[in-house]
């Protein structure tokens, strides 16, 4: 089946990347068509939600060779979906060095999004406690601002990592909501298998939902579907080049028992932190939902802590990885944890270890590996060009895919700051 005619425009997933190309289009004028592999129900904030769109095994988690989980969310609004909503600028001599400046970007979103440290009484009583400690030890360890319109939070909920119920955490959903006000299209369950291209030319996509092939047109195409998705669909399409030598920022969950807290367990992860830029990974607080609790302490084997999520301080080392690894032709993700990388979390071990000990904290431990960023899989500079365009004339990618060296930070800002760039550009 072929639908023809209608859309100046074919965005592919709607995740930040997708989402802010989408809504920015939409808002001068052009006829948008989202496709989404994910659905577009009401975010609940609701662990069975959280499940079907984003630990699904070979669909939304993935496992590297050394049996790192690597979630993504396939749902309307992407993996911002269930992100902890901290924002981090974007690298801009980095990023200039390939001729992307993102400055005035970075400048509108701050102005238009509530991007902003959280009011003191939002903050909970694990993440003080862990400030409080990691500034006695003499650590510049600050609050970090957060993607959240304060007004609408709530005090000890806990649900950012479930999807935030009450619209409170800002997500690439929002965007998806305004595209659709704007008059975008949004089709669901929608996966995008490859890019049709005539004469050098992007002319739509093939996809298929419920079994059935269908084919959308429109002379331009942005692919968004996220690190992982976005290589996959690129390879089908003859497109060379993308899907290796990329980054994860892996991470490990460091926890300690104390005496129990007063709502201990229930508070917004990632409030509080310090980059620890020059030993490369991040450092934050990150406590979790009860039932992720436990599965970090069974995948931890320590099957015997998996009572004390209300009692448990959590400290999230996120390392910088060196770009490495394939993906598989179906987006299997063929990457291991190099030594440097262990090297550098073990680092952040025992920094975090003193932290927590300092806090008050004992029997201290760490959980499995985990990743929750994989990206530079079609980079600026070798599949991209500095305005995101393929060597395809009118197939643009914008994601994650396209950060062209090793990362290690929260990349929602930058992609929402590449999506409102890309769309100045197909404006023009
Ligand atoms: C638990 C967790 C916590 C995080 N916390 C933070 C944080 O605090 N701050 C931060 O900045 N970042 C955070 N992140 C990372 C952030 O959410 C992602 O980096 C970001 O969402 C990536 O955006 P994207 O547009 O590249 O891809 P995604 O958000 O992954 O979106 C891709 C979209 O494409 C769709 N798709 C995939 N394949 C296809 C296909 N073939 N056809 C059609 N659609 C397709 C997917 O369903 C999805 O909607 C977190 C991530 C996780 C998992």
């Amino acid at each position: 089946m072929t639908k023809t005619g209608k859309f100046d425009v074919i965005v592919v997933g709607s995740g930040p990347g997708g989402a802010t190309v989408a809504r920015e289009l939409s808002r001068s004028g052009k006829k948008v068509l989202l496709a989404e592999w994910g659905g577009h129900r009401a975010i609940k904030g609701t662990l069975f939600q959280a499940t079907v769109a984003a630990s699904i095994p070979g669909k939304s988690m993935l496992f590297t060779p050394d049996f790192a989980s690597v979630f993504r969310g396939i749902i309307s609004g992407g993996s911002s979906v269930f992100y902890y909503g901290t924002a981090f600028d974007p690298p801009l001599a980095m990023f200039k060095k390939y001729g992307v400046d993102l400055a005035e970007e970075v400048q509108e979103i701050k102005e238009e999004l509530p991007v902003k440290p959280l009011d003191d009484s939002l903050i909970g009583a694990m993440a003080s406690r862990i400030m409080n400690s990691a500034q006695e030890l003499g650590y510049d360890w600050q609050k970090l601002p957060k993607f959240i319109y304060q007004d609408r939070c709530e005090a000890k909920c806990w649900k950012c990592a479930y999807g935030c119920p009450v619209g409170a955490k800002w997500s690439a959903r929002h965007y998806v909501d305004q595209a659709l006000d704007e008059g975008a299209t949004l089709v669901t369950k929608t996966k995008v298998k490859k890019v049709m291209i005539h004469n050098g030319r992007a002319i739509g996509v093939e996809s298929i939902k419920n079994g059935i092939g269908t084919r959308f047109e429109a002379p331009l195409v942005v692919v968004s579907a996220g690190g992982i998705g976005t290589p996959v669909i690129l390879n089908n399409s003859g497109i060379k080049g993308s899907g290796d030598n990329y980054f994860f920022d892996p991470l490990i969950a460091v926890m300690g028992t104390v005496s129990k807290i007063k709502d201990g367990g229930k508070e917004i992860p990632m409030a509080t932190g310090l980059h620890m830029e020059d030993e490369g990974y991040l450092m934050t607080d990150m406590t979790v939902p009860g039932t992720l609790f436990r599965m970090f302490n069974a995948q931890a084997f320590k099957p015997h802590k998996m009572l004390s999520h209300a009692k448990s301080l959590t400290i999230m080392i996120k390392a910088k990885d060196d770009l490495g690894g394939q993906l598989s032709a179906r987006g299997g993700v063929k990457k291991k944890i190099e030594a440097t990388d262990r090297n550098k979390l073990q680092k952040g071990f025992e920094r975090a270890k003193k932290i927590l000990e300092n806090a008050g904290a004992k029997n201290i431990y760490h959980s499995a590996y985990l990743a929750a960023h994989p990206g530079g899989t079609a980079k600026i500079g070798q599949v991209v060009d500095n305005n995101l365009q393929t060597e395809i004339d009118n197939l643009y990618v914008c994601d994650c895919s396209v950060i062209p060296e090793a990362w290690g930070l929260p990349p929602t800002l930058t992609l929402v700051a590449l999506g409102k760039r890309l769309a100045k550009h197909l404006s023009n």
